[in-house]
């Protein structure tokens, strides 16, 4: 059974970000009819505010796509307001959905979600079978809590609520701030930045030996879209590529995109992270969805991107 998004009234929350908007782009040749509020009207963290929110528009399909997000150092720095920010904004949406009798809601986590040592690829089922990875696990806690929430209304209401697990994204509208970034946007900055001061090297944080995943932004919309319409059950969905690459190899492909043809130096005193997150995608091709965009291609068009508009 599909659910239909032709003419509903869809709330994307959290429209302003990278993922929030691309799925607002995708929705443009579904005919739904994209509500959206900004940070200044309405603050995702206060209960009254969202309940006021969802009761005036009354939608009938919510994206969660607003979270407090950032990179390996930023999650690292401030626990408190990854953990509480996302606790917050999962919690209101969902229970102001339920409250208003928001027909299908799907909330997106977080591949960061998984233990640490979970065997690669890691399937759903590995959510909760070991210890988090130090660096982000105030995020992952409070996805956690959104992927239980979801289930929690599905279980005790019957509420079609669904998860969705994206992998790293990037593309354009990511946060190329070097400090608070995800590494894919900060090596495109640094090797173009690099390339135009005419420097011998660029700098990568840690080893380079981690294994990491990348989806360009428009392909996980694409997925959550999919999702939206065609999946209905309790179990999160991962959503990926399928394949990974070491961080050094990554760096090298922004290097050859970006033009930038000095040394690659590694920076030991920031942290690898998670040694390897490589998601397994065997549900959600059973479920008749694959990426098409390649890492590659996304990258030059996410560095043109860059170009353009500018960090
Ligand atoms: P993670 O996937 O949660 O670990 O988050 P990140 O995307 O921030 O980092 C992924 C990996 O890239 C880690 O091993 C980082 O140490 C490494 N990395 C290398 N250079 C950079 C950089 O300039 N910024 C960031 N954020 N990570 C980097």
């Amino acid at each position: 059974m599909t659910y239909a998004l032709n003419g509903k009234r869809v709330w994307v929350a959290g429209h302003r970000g990278m993922v929030g908007g691309a799925i607002v782009r995708r929705l443009a040749s579904e005919g739904a009819v994209v509500v959206t509020v900004s940070r200044s009207e309405v603050d995702l963290k206060d209960p009254a505010a969202v309940r006021g929110w969802v009761e005036k528009t009354e939608p009938a399909a919510v994206f969660l796509a607003a979270a407090k997000v950032g990179g390996i150092l930023a999650n690292d720095s401030f626990p408190a307001d990854f953990l509480y920010d996302n606790l917050m904004i999962a919690a209101n949406i969902i229970e102001a959905s339920h409250r208003v009798g928001v027909e299908k809601l799907l909330f997106l986590g977080s591949s960061c979600i998984y233990p640490k040592f979970a065997e690669q690829p890691i399937r759903e089922d590995s959510l909760l079978t070991g210890s988090l990875e130090p660096t982000n696990e105030w995020y992952a806690i409070a996805k956690i809590a959104g992927i239980k929430l979801a289930q929690a209304y599905r279980k005790q209401y019957g509420a079609d609520y669904i998860s969705v697990m994206p992998t790293n994204l990037y593309g354009p509208g990511d946060n190329f701030d070097l400090n608070s970034s995800h590494v894919m946007p900060a090596l495109i900055r640094k090797a173009h930045e690099a390339k135009l001061r005419g420097d011998k090297a660029v700098t990568v944080w840690g080893t380079g030996t981690p294994r990491r995943e990348f989806l360009h932004v428009d392909d996980c919309a694409d997925a959550c879209v999919h999702l939206m319409k065609n999946y209905s059950d309790f179990e999160h969905v991962n959503v990926g590529s399928g394949d990974d690459v070491t961080i050094l190899e990554l760096t090298q492909m922004v290097c050859d995109v970006v033009g930038f043809k000095g040394e690659i130096v590694h920076d030991l005193t920031k942290p690898d992270g998670t040694p390897r997150k490589l998601m397994s995608a065997d549900k959600i091709r059973g479920l008749g969805w694959k990426p098409s965009i390649k890492l590659k291609d996304g990258l030059a068009s996410t560095y043109d991107w860059l170009k353009a508009h500018g960090v």
